[in-house]
Order: C-alpha cells, then structure tokens, then sequence
C-alpha cells in the first residue's frame, strides 16, 4: 500500500514554495519533488519587486494587490522559517538619457505613483559616474530568494514533505478522481516546473515565450549600498555576503541557457564605465525564465484532467506573483472561489483539449 497525501507539488523554486506554505496553511498533507539544481530562475533572480516598468515606466500589472500581499505572505513565511527574507528598497534610476529625464519627469507630473525626485540628485556622486541626475522608485522590496529556498528546503526535509530526485511525468497515472506516482496517491498534482513546464506533455501546449536572463556575482569593496539597487541600463542589487548582482539580459531568441562571453564582456564595461569603485567578478549566472506571451501566469487544473494542475509562468515576475497565486490556487480547491480569469488556464481549454 502506497502513501495517500493530498497534493503532490512537482518543483521547489519560487511557486512550489510559496504552494507548499499555503497547502501547510490549509492543513493539507503533500509531497514536493525537486531535483536540486543550482541555476533555476528561481536560484539566480535578483528579487526585486519593482511597481514600475519599461522605459515608460507604467505600473505593472495588479502591482497595488500583489504589494500588500506580498507584504503579508514573506512576512508570514518569514516568521514559520525564523528568518526575514523580504525588505524594503529604493529603487535609483539614473537617466541615461535626456530623453528618459524627461520621459520621468513627465510621468512624475502626470501623477505616476511610486515616482520621487530626490532632495539632492548629486548625492550618489561619490559612488556612480552620472550627469543627467535620478529618479527614485519606491516602495520596491528585494526577496533574498536563494536564501528563502534553502530555508523552505530545510524546513521541508526536516517534516519528511522533500523528495530530492527528478520527477518522471511518464510515471504519472490518473487514477480515479486522483493520480498515482510510484508509490504515491494523491487526490492532485501541481506542475510548479518553472523552464521544465514547456516539455511537459499536460501543458506544453500553453503560449510559453521562454527568456534567457544572465547575470554577474561582482564584489564591489567599499561600495556599502544596503537598502537600494541602483539602475543605468542593468541594475546593480545587493546580494548575499556584501557582494552584488548585475545584471541582466533579457533574450527571446537564444541557443542554448549557458552564460555567455559577451554578457560578460559587456556588463563588466557599462560597471566599468559606470562605478567609481573598482569592482572583482566572482560568479556568471544564467538561467531561462518561464514567461508567457501574454505576460500573464498561468494557473489552475487542466480542463481534461481535473487532477492535474499548474503554477507556472510567472515570467520577469515571480517574486510578486508567485505568492499570490499559490494562495489563489489553494483557494480555489478549498472554497471553490475562482481563479481571476486572465491568470487562469481555463482560458487555453480549447488548446488543451486539442
Ligand atoms: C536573470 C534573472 C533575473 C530575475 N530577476 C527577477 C527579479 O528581480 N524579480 C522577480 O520577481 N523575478 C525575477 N526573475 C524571474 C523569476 O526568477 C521567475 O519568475 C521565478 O523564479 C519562477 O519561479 P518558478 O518557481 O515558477 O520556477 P523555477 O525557479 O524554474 O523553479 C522550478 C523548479 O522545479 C524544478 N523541476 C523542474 N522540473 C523538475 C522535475 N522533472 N523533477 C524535479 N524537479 C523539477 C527545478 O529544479 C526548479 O527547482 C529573474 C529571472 C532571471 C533568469
């Protein structure tokens, strides 16, 4: 006789943590298979929660709903796993450009929210070499995700929850109302596999568009910038260790999700150009993040298999979204409350079931 659980959660970054706290919450027993691997999205994310974007610097999408959960779910987490992973930033947008000044300070009258000039542009002078001043973005919060994962993976290993092995979907059964995996019974099955998703046979048919992102590891002696991330082009993070991330690239079109030399090369040139400071490159991250073509997740059970469910597609976004939609998920099976119709994979039932 196998072990019954409630849920099986297929992959333990961002989403399949977040999924497994909110199953943990509802007093739902499950199981989370992860395959260890070091450069997942999840792994080499900056963390940044961002409320604006893009060179015109709208609002993103549902940010004012995902900021105040955000707030509450990594404060509860942070307190299960003893530790505060989450903290608040400011973001210091040097303008490149005298167009993107004015484009800021348009925005800035318009009444974009989340936009600030500071009181003295020259104070970062002594840091960053910069001649058209600063905006500030804020309130922005940094997730320090590796080392949640790491804590959320203790926490799972030490309950029995982690099976540490690779997940064989060709060793999945549907089995009555529920599924069967080896030994495993359980009533559903949640696909939180990240890049994986767009091989998987229930829902590779979704309009994944995957992204490859690389990013550096660059210790930065003296530099001492806590509680803001600054941003000329890339984005200069604080990061474990006083050391700082910089990065990243954001390619629709790539050949393979290894680091590469012109990353590299080109990064450490605009750093060259741009700190005051001297700077030693340690580490060379790349990964392909799960982002959808209408930069929309994907969430909810497949229309042919009610057993078999997804978190994924959490894009340039996780952080934000992936919280909120795990609790959404979890919701949705205990209450029956809807899932919101533009994050819902309802929406593809027709290429589904195709
Ligand atoms: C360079 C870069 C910078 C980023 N910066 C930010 C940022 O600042 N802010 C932000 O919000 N987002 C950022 N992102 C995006 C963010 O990383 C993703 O949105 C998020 O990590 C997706 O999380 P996930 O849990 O859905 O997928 P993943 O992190 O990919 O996790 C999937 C997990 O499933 C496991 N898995 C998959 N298949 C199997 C299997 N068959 N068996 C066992 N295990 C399996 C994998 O090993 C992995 O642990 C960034 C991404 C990149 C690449």
């Amino acid at each position: 006789m196998g072990q019954e659980v409630d849920f099986l959660v297929i992959g333990q970054g961002i989403s399949g943590s977040f999924l497994s706290f909110e199953l943990e919450r509802a007093g739902m027993t499950h199981r989370v298979i992860d395959k260890a691997l070091p450069h997942t999205a999840s792994r080499i994310a900056a963390g940044l929660i961002n409320p604006v974007t893009g060179r015109r610097l709208v609002t993103t999408w549902m940010i004012d709903e995902l900021l105040g959960f955000a707030q509450e779910a990594y404060g509860r987490l942070g307190e299960t796993l003893d530790g505060s992973f989450f903290s608040p930033v400011t973001v210091v947008d040097f303008f490149p450009t005298a167009q993107m000044r004015l484009a800021f300070l348009q925005r800035l009258e318009e009444g974009g929210p989340y936009l600030r000039l500071p009181g003295d542009e020259r104070d970062q002078l002594d840091r960053f070499h910069y001649e058209l001043g600063y905006g500030s973005i804020g309130p922005c919060y940094l997730v320090d995700v590796p080392g949640l994962l790491n804590a959320c993976r203790r926490r799972m290993k030490a309950a029995g929850v982690l099976l540490e092995e690779r997940f064989e979907v060709q060793d999945l059964i549907v089995a009555g109302d529920g599924v069967r995996y080896r030994d495993l019974e359980a009533r559903r099955i949640v696909f939180c596999d990240g890049a994986a998703g767009f091989d998987n046979p229930y829902f590779s048919r979704l309009p994944f568009a995957p992204n490859k992102g690389e990013a550096l590891i660059v210790e930065v002696p003296g530099l001492n910038m806590k509680e803001m991330v600054a941003k000329m082009g890339i984005s200069l993070v604080p990061w474990r260790n006083d050391l700082y991330w910089a990065g990243s690239s954001y390619e629709w079109s790539f050949d393979h999700a290894e680091p590469t030399e012109i990353f590299r090369q080109r990064t450490e040139a605009t750093l060259r150009s741009w700190l005051k400071l001297p700077f030693r490159t340690l580490e060379h991250l790349a990964a392909v993040r799960p982002a959808t073509l209408e930069r929309r997740p994907f969430v909810g059970f497949h229309p042919a298999f009610q057993a078999i469910g997804v978190l994924n597609g959490m894009g340039t976004k996780g952080c934000s979204l992936a919280p909120y939609f795990a609790h959404e998920l979890v919701q949705h099976v205990l209450t029956g409350a809807p899932i919101r119709a533009d994050a819902d994979v309802k929406r593809f039932t027709k290429i589904l079931l195709r």
